[in-house]
């Protein structure tokens, strides 16, 4: 395929990823990103936790792996190609019971089979060697991941596509033409031979809008965020993570450094009642409708009523939030802990409940979909956008 004009929607980190490897693949294309909000990165790529994710958690084989381990080291190198803060500070997974301890050497297998390096099994006086405040019986030091600036990548992205990033251009239509699309949006009409779908948490309904018919359907999962006092961050160093209930592609409330200072306890994933809804009051009558009537999640809250339930109530409970963290680092007290930020997940659900684990990406004619890239999306974004180039130059 050779595009002349490309049409990318939404101005996330994988919607700019994509258009960069776009402009590099297709030199002569005009590429132009479309953008409902008034800047870049505004919902989960500038609102999540900041971290490098090396590839430990998924399954060897599976595209996010594959993506995971590439887009790390893709990542890294464009940040230190554009002078973009991060740092690889290094994580410890933590088992706190004896029963998490077959699930620890599952994800040190894992990790080893996608290829991560350095990998180190660590007792109990070795973790606090690294952590000194923190408790359980046994770790994985995973010693290629970091942490990093994503708004600062998504602004650095945003400078150097070859092409065009439009603010303000929500996208409202979409109609096939002979050999191509025209886009409708706030901000007029752009045509293109092809199109991509980079919506984040509107993915399903952009997708619809060119005529695909997903059988997925994106449900959004608030994580909430504490911040640990200045006087009381001296108890974390770097990454702190519990072992990942491998049923859930979320990791579970854990202490993460932030590149510019501080340290984040959280996010916790709640159901929430509005896709771009920071706050626990946010609702959106269009958003709650579509999510309940909606099979999958309906079977999902019958699947895990206990999860859902739990999550509710420790978004409501500081005491709990603070309870799950002292797992972790016992000193950890409820006043140490001040109101953080929020950000929403855009988590894909099949129809039966079960939450889709992989990336998905769907191509239909001359337009693909980006219809799940939840975490390590935003680690995984350089990797994603090789990925939709390489779909597109297949006939
Ligand atoms: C709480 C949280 C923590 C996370 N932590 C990490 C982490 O530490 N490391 C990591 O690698 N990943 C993490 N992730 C995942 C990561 O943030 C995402 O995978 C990544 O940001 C997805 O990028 P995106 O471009 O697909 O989505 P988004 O950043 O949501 O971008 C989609 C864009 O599309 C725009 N858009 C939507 N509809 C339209 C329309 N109709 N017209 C025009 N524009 C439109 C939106 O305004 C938005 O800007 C986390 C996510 C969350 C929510």
């Amino acid at each position: 395929m050779n595009p002349k004009k490309i049409t990318v929607i939404g101005g996330g980190i994988v919607g700019l990823a994509t258009a960069f490897r776009l402009g590099q693949t297709f030199p002569d294309a005009e590429v132009i990103v479309l953008e409902k909000e008034k800047s870049v990165g505004q919902h989960q790529s500038g609102n999540n936790s900041g971290v490098l994710h090396a590839g430990i958690y998924y399954k060897p084989g599976s595209t996010k792996a594959r993506l995971a381990v590439r887009g790390i080291r893709q990542m890294i190198e464009f940040c230190r190609e554009n002078s973009i803060d991060h740092e690889i500070c290094g994580k410890l997974v933590v088992a706190t019971e004896e029963e998490e301890l077959p699930r620890l050497n599952d994800l040190f297998d894992r990790g080893r089979k996608n290829g991560l390096s350095g990998l180190e099994m660590l007792r109990i006086e070795q973790m606090r060697e690294i952590e000194p405040h923190v408790a359980g019986i046994a770790a994985i030091r995973v010693p290629e991941e970091g942490i990093v600036d994503y708004r600062g990548v998504c602004a650095a992205l945003a400078k150097q596509i070859r092409g065009r990033v439009l603010t303000n251009a929500k996208v409202t239509h979409l109609q096939k033409t002979t050999d191509g699309w025209v886009a409708t949006t706030t901000a007029g009409d752009f045509e293109s031979d092809v199109l991509i779908n980079c919506a984040g948490l509107q993915c399903d309904r952009v997708s619809k809008l060119a005529g695909l018919k997903p059988e997925l359907r994106i449900v959004p999962f608030r994580g909430e965020y504490y911040k640990i006092k200045p006087e009381r961050q001296h108890l974390v160093r770097n990454l702190i993570y519990p072992v990942p209930d491998p049923k859930f592609p979320f990791l579970g409330v854990h202490f993460t450094r932030l590149i510019h200072g501080g340290i984040e306890a959280g996010p916790n994933a709640v159901l929430a009642f509005a896709r771009e809804g920071y706050r626990k009051r946010d609702i959106s009558v269009r958003d709650l409708f579509d999510a309940l009537t909606y099979p999958g999640l309906w079977a999902f809250l019958k699947k895990y009523p206990k999860l859902c339930f739990n999550e509710m109530r420790r978004s409501f409970s500081k005491n709990l939030f603070c309870a799950s963290l002292q797992r972790l680092v016992p000193e950890i007290r409820t006043t140490d802990l001040e109101p953080g930020g929020a950000g929403v997940r855009a988590q894909a659900l099949y129809p039966t409940g079960e939450m889709v684990q992989d990336f998905h990406i769907q191509r239909l004619g001359n337009s693909i979909h980006v219809l799940n890239a939840p975490s390590p999306g935003a680690t995984a974004s350089l990797a994603i956008g090789e990925e939709i180039v390489k779909q597109l130059n297949v006939n």
